[in-house]
């Protein structure tokens, strides 16, 4: 299952304390998603990693990357140039390197999940450097994870339904 994404395309918030982290995470992943560590570059399970498919928050299985946007940029990290949605990440102006750097987190949960530069590949030149440890990868056609209700179309107003949507199926008639 898939954190569950809201009609306005954001996720649900996904809560726990600091404790049920600990205990939901292997210390790699704690140390990484919810205390903001990098992991080694080079060492990371995805880091080549090439399989066809998805990447989930290995906190909350929101849909985070596909396969298609994984490139190698040489860092020693998996690197995406774009991710499923923007609205499935939280971007955050980060300093602790003395230099600007945005940290990307994870909208449901808040955990941490890397960076993202602006040296990536053309057309988006975004470089989403994430850790491994924060990512869970799901193999699958790219669309399954529409297909299996993880990241539902967002839903019509009722107000939009009108004489095309009739035509399209049967429907209770309205006053
Ligand atoms: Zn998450």
């Amino acid at each position: 299952m898939y954190t569950r994404i809201e009609a306005n395309g954001m996720p649900r918030k996904v809560r726990k304390t600091e404790k049920q982290w600990r205990q939901a995470l292997t210390p790699e992943q704690y140390g990484v998603l919810r205390e903001g560590r990098t992991e080694q570059p080079f060492s990371g399970t995805y880091n080549e990693f090439w399989e066809r498919g998805f990447y989930v928050c290995a906190a909350c299985r929101t849909p985070l990357f596909r396969s298609e946007a994984k490139y190698d940029h040489g860092t020693g990290w998996p690197s995406f140039s774009a991710p499923i949605d923007e609205r499935h990440l939280i971007f955050k102006d980060d300093y602790s390197l003395l230099v600007k750097r945005v940290e990307v987190r994870c909208a449901a949960c808040g955990s941490h999940l890397g960076h993202v530069f602006d040296d990536g590949p053309a057309p988006t030149f975004l470089h989403y450097c994430i850790n491994s440890a924060a990512l869970d990868f799901v193999a699958a056609e790219p669309a399954a994870e529409k297909a299996g209700g993880a990241v539902p179309p967002v839903r019509r107003p009722a107000a939009q339904d009108g004489p095309d949507a009739k035509a399209k199926g049967p429907r209770k008639p309205t006053a």
